[in-house]
Order: C-alpha cells, then sequence, then structure tokens
C-alpha cells in the first residue's frame, strides 16, 4: 500500500530530455536549463501529485524515473521536505 514515503528515484544517466515528465508533473520535475535532463524538483509528492507522477513514469521515454516506496524501514524515513 502507498503512503508517505513514496518517493521520487531517477536515473539521470538515461535521460534523454524529453520533457514529458516536465510537462505531465511540472509541480515535481523540471529540466537543466543545459542539459535538458530531468531535475526532481519533489522528492516525495503530495498524494494529490501522484497520478500526473505516476502519467510521468508511464511517458517517460527512458524508463527514467521510478516513484516507490522508500527503501529505509518503517519510522527511519526522513521528514518529507522538512527545511
Ligand atoms: S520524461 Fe524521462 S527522458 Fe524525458 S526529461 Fe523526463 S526523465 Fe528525462
Amino acid at each position: 500500500m502507498r503512503d508517505s514515503s513514496m518517493q521520487v528515484e531517477t536515473e539521470i544517466e538515461r535521460c534523454v530530455a524529453s520533457g514529458m515528465c516536465t510537462l505531465l508533473a511540472p509541480e515535481v520535475f523540471d529540466q537543466d536549463e543545459v542539459t535538458g535532463q530531468v531535475v526532481v524538483l519533489v522528492k516525495h509528492p503530495a498524494e494529490e501529485q501522484w497520478e500526473a507522477v505516476d502519467e510521468a513514469v508511464r511517458s517517460c521515454p527512458g524508463q527514467v524515473v521510478r516513484f516507490e516506496q522508500a527503501a529505509e524501514p518503517a519510522g527511519a524515513a526522513e521528514p518529507a521536505d522538512a527545511p
């Protein structure tokens, strides 16, 4: 079951800078101004963003983006984007 430990992972070396992820989930993904490769803005997206992230995962031509449960055991996860 999905919970707040869901996080965005990328294999940047496979990114072909298509921009699909930024188009589908602009609050979560951006692109590097020079290389065009993906930049993750929000590693732990809010639940209302999950559908857009899933769509970005499905649409990524390089299979760069994964959206998955954090590997750490429950309770060991870092606070979500806390300053
Ligand atoms: S959709 Fe995939 S290949 Fe395209 S910019 Fe995003 S991560 Fe890179």
